[in-house]
């Protein structure tokens, strides 16, 4: 048994202190502290890293978030925000000294307007219960992660995040009007409005992505759109990834944007067909998705000039899906593919960066050498319309030696993105995994920048520190 180090006592007494401070003005059943009912809080999504926070709190309503802000930056207390902890990149992990503010419970949907095309909803409320909850008005909302089933609103508008169906809608940024939030010393503000430019400068645009750093969201507002009449998707499988990489450019170049478009290498296309059975086609070197959307008529003559376009690129295999049920098992497989990767490996490392489309052929190619290099497997899943790369490196996280040869390949992946023009992340943020990466991306005078912004929102560091940001020596 290894036995964890006891906290000093001076420690003990401070925790105890905070923790009473926090029960006298919340809830009973607000404030967590014992060391057993920490467990479900000390990870997220990139669950390699784990660390029992202070305390948790779970207030219920925006004044509460802005008394716990309060009272915590009067006492000097760090603060993780967290929603539903999926991100993938450490975003949500908890530390030592730090209090994490969980806005699960803050889960109503409080106001849905149809003719101006918006609902207004708590931070807490999934991302999937938005377009659930207007879905029998006709409408939906457009950015759905892979996670969308838990994510929350919040944890999305922080990390900006993104989903299969971006390609056309656009990201979180893209589909948010305002949000009302809470700075660190409890101060409530409202950013944006009902109404699209609502205000002269673009405060949202600061915020949305900037990953727990400046605000803790309370409630967002967010456009919903009109739903399609109707989608289908399509598969086509090919005989190298450079060839589906053809295909994809030539598709965005004929000036047709699909719905979604999305790209599987081999690894992805097994491990995905063994938990879907969507009927991918295994003698593949790469598979498209592509899904179009509208009325029948609009939908065959998209399918049909997109096929005509895949014909070119003598595809090994290509199907239409024609039933309901067909076209949500081929997206089973691939909204489950991290689950998927998850039944052949003990362990994986999701990655995210961003690369021009045109460089993927290349991109993947030196994937596959770098893959050989650190003696472990690679499947590729990319949101290819927009050049969203997420390769899925396998590991064991019980032998430490593997573990860092996986981190130290994604490190040198992130790196090959920002080479070829992309970027560090695509949608999952930069959280503690890419934080020492930053620097690959950015210049030192960029960096001071963006600390500079920092520091005017949060002036002592207390709200997520030691993430996004490199740490720099006192
Ligand atoms: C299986 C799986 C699939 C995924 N697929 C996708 C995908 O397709 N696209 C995609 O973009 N991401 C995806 N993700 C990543 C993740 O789901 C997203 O980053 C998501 O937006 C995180 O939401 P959350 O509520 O879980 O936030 P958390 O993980 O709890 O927090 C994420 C970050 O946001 C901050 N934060 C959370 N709530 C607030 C708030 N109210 N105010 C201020 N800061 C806050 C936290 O401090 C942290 O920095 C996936 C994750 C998993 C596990």
């Amino acid at each position: 048994m290894i036995r964890q180090p006891q906290p000093k006592q001076d420690v003990l007494d401070r925790r105890a202190a905070i923790v009473g401070r926090l029960r006298a003005i919340l809830p009973a059943d607000a404030v967590i502290a014992e060391p057993l009912e920490l467990k479900p809080y000390e990870t997220d999504g990139l669950s390699a890293y784990r660390q029992p926070p202070l305390a948790v709190v779970l207030p219920r309503s925006t004044d509460e978030v802005a008394a716990v802000l309060r009272l915590l930056s009067g006492e000097g207390v760090r603060v993780v925000p967290r929603g539903a902890g999926t991100s993938l990149s450490g975003g949500a992990l908890p530390m030592a000294d730090a209090v994490v503010l969980g806005l699960a419970r803050m889960n109503r949907i409080l106001e849905i307007d149809e003719t101006d095309r918006f609902a207004v909803v708590e931070a807490g409320v999934t991302n999937l219960a938005i377009t659930e909850a207007v879905k029998a008005r006709g409408f939906f909302y457009a950015p759905d992660p892979s996670s969308q089933l838990a994510c929350m609103i919040g944890g999305n508008v922080a990390m900006n995040s993104g989903g299969a169906h971006c390609l056309r809608y656009g990201v979180t940024s893209n589909n948010v009007l305002g949000l009302r939030g809470v700075t660190v010393e409890g101060e409530v503000v409202t950013l944006g409005g009902k109404y699209p430019d609502a205000e002269p400068t673009d405060w949202l645009g600061l915020v949305i992505g900037s990953e727990g750093q400046l605000l803790v969201v309370t409630e967002v507002i967010v456009r919903i759109l009109p739903l399609a009449e109707g989608a289908r998707a399509m598969l086509a499988g090919f005989r190298s990834n450079e060839i589906a990489g053809a295909c994809v450019d030539a598709i965005i170049a004929s000036g047709i944007i699909p719905v979604a478009l999305e790209f599987m290498d081999r690894p992805a296309i097994h491990a995905c067909e063994a938990f879907a059975h969507a009927g991918y086609p295994l003698d593949a070197e790469a598979m498209l998705i592509i899904e179009v959307e509208g009325s029948v008529a609009e939908q065959d003559a998209l399918l049909a000039r997109i096929r005509a376009i895949a014909d070119r690129f003598e595809p090994v295999s290509m199907r239409v899906s024609q039933t309901a049920e067909e076209s949500a098992a081929i997206w089973k497989g691939r909204k489950g593919a991290f689950g998927a990767i998850g039944r052949i490996s003990p362990d994986y490392l999701c990655m995210d960066g961003t690369i021009p489309t045109s460089r993927l052929a290349e991109v993947l190619g030196r994937i596959r050498q770098m893959s050989a290099q650190y003696g472990l497997e690679v499947a590729n899943i990319f949101h290819a319309g927009d050049g969203n790369l997420h390769p899925l490196i396998m590991f064991d996280a019980n032998d430490p030696a593997s573990q860092g040869r996986a981190e130290a390949f994604g490190a040198d992946i992130l790196r090959l993105c920002v080479e070829v023009g992309g970027c560090l992340t695509g949608e999952h943020g930069v959280g503690v995994e890419k934080r020492d990466l930053m620097g690959e991306q950015f210049s030192p005078e960029e960096l001071a920048l963006q600390r500079r912004i920092k520091g005017a929102f949060d002036p002592a560091w207390l709200l997520n520190p030691a993430k996004v940001f490199p740490l720099v020596e006192a």
